[in-house]
Order: structure tokens, then C-alpha cells, then sequence
């Protein structure tokens, strides 16, 4: 490698702005430098400046590894679509720079209120999506309920010692164990959800009926590769389990 032929004031430049710290560089030639730069553009091409969540081309690639995880285990996964309500009438009160500060506050509300397994992105201006891997239809309303509180109950400061409150509706779709869907239907589906509860008041909470997965151990076994006995004895080990749990 030839440092001298490497266009890195651009990229420095970049990562400056960014405010994310500068590799030295009078290191130019060790692997450590180039392991900063690429860290350093990985974190600049994978977050929203604005709220420092994930945005939305990293979110869907973490959602296409979600989709293998639930197709290969059995546990179902909720992907949850959020919107602020009447947002738009925030920015036309406060102004846009207000608006701001409240995509801000929601985003730290929605990175305060989940498991460290979860994921939070900004999907667009004022929409959000969050991702729980391994969470039953039966937890997920209380999971989705959650969110909604920690933004409903939080006072926002907004400049000039005002201090708002918003809300936002919230649709949930699952993933289902066993069956390797695609990542676009995951969303739509989250979305139908979002904008019932839109229609339906907002400031609500609305999760899409679950499917059935009655996959029979063979099949099980036949998606694993596995042959019948071993399936027999993880779906034996996968009752054993339940067992214990529920005890
Ligand atoms: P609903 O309850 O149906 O979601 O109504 P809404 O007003 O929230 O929805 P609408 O889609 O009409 O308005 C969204 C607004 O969000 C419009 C747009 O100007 C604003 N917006 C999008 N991105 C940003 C941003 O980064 N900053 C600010 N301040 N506003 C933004
Ligand atoms: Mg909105
Ligand atoms: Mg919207």
C-alpha cells in the first residue's frame, strides 16, 4: 500500500465533522489505522445523526438477520412500527427546530424502554421501528404498551423553558418460528397494524392476530437437515424444557 496515493482527506474530513475521534495520521501504513477509518465509516453509514439510532439500511439488514435467527429457532420475533401523532402540528407550533428536540426525546424515550437485545432505528422523519428478537405473542402487548407509556409520560424540553408532551401509535407484526419470511412483508405488516391504531384514536397500541406454526417435529427436523431421531429428541429436549419452565 502506498499512503501517499490514498485519498484520505475526504474521509477525514468526514469523520471530523462526524465528531467521531481521528485515527492518527502518522500511522497511516498500520492495520489499526485503517481498522479506525473503517469503523469510523461503518458507524457514519449505519446511524441517524440526528438521534444516533440505527437508520433504516442498517435496520433492514438486522432484520434479515432476525428472519434467519426465527426461521432456524422457536421463538417468535416482534417487529414494532411507531409514529409520532400529529407531529406535523408540532413542527407548525414550535417550528422545526422544536420538532427536532421531540424526534430526539422520542428516540431516547424508545432507546430507554427495551431489553439491550432489541433494536431501535429511525425509519424515516418522525417513524420508528424496533425489533425484539425471542418475544412471545403473549408478552408482546405489554412489551408494545411499554413504548407507548415511555413516550406518553415523558415532559419534553423544547427551548425557552416550554416543555411539551406527544404520543405515538404503535402497530406490531411477529415473525414466525420456522418459516424464513421476507422482510418487506414483515414491515407491511407492522405498518397495517400502525395505521389501525391510527385510525383507530392513535396514541394506542394495535398487534396483527398470530399465526398458527403447527410444524410437526419431522418438519422440524427436515428444515435443520436433520434426520428423525434427532429430530425426536429436540423436540423431546423442547418439551422437557417447557416443562421445567412452567413448573
Ligand atoms: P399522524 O398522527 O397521522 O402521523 O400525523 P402527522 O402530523 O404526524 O403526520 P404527517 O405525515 O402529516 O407529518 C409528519 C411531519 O413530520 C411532516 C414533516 O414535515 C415532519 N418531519 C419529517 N422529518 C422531520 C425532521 O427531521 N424534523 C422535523 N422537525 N420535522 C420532520
Ligand atoms: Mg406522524
Ligand atoms: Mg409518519
Amino acid at each position: 500500500m502506498n499512503p501517499d496515493r490514498l485519498r484520505l482527506d475526504a474521509v477525514l474530513a468526514l469523520l471530523e465533522q462526524a465528531g467521531h475521534p481521528l485515527p492518527d495520521r502518522a500511522a497511516v501504513t498500520d492495520d489499526g489505522f485503517v481498522q479506525a477509518l473503517l469503523d469510523g465509516l461503518c458507524e457514519l453509514s449505519s446511524k441517524d445523526p440526528m438521534t444516533g439510532l440505527l437508520n433504516r439500511r442498517a435496520f433492514l439488514w438486522g432484520l434479515e438477520q432476525e428472519l434467519d435467527r426465527v426461521a432456524r429457532g422457536g421463538e417468535h420475533a416482534l417487529l414494532l412500527a411507531v409514529d409520532i401523532d400529529h407531529f406535523k402540528c408540532v413542527n407548525d407550533t414550535y417550528g422545526h427546530l422544536a420538532g427536532d428536540r421531540v424526534i430526539r426525546a422520542v428516540a431516547d424515550a424508545l432507546r430507554g424502554c427495551v431489553r439491550p437485545m432489541d433494536t431501535v432505528a429511525r425509519i424515516g422523519g418522525e417513524e420508528f421501528c424496533i425489533a425484539c428478537p425471542s418475544c412471545s405473542p403473549s408478552f408482546a402487548p405489554v412489551v408494545a404498551e411499554r413504548v407507548r407509556a415511555a413516550v406518553a409520560t415523558r415532559q419534553i424540553e423544547i427551548g425557552a423553558g416550554l416543555h411539551l408532551s406527544v404520543t405515538v401509535s404503535c402497530g406490531g407484526a411477529f415473525a414466525t418460528p420456522w418459516i424464513r419470511g421476507a422482510v418487506n412483508d414483515w414491515l407491511e405488516r407492522a405498518d397495517r397494524q400502525l395505521y389501525r391504531a391510527k385510525r383507530e384514536g392513535r396514541n394506542c397500541v394495535r398487534l396483527e392476530e398470530v399465526l398458527s406454526t403447527d410444524v410437526s417435529a419431522e418438519e422440524k427436523g427436515m428444515l435443520l437437515g436433520l434426520g428423525e431421531v434427532e429430530s425426536l429428541m429436540i423436540e423431546n429436549a423442547r418439551m422437557r424444557d417447557a416443562q421445567g419452565l412452567f413448573r
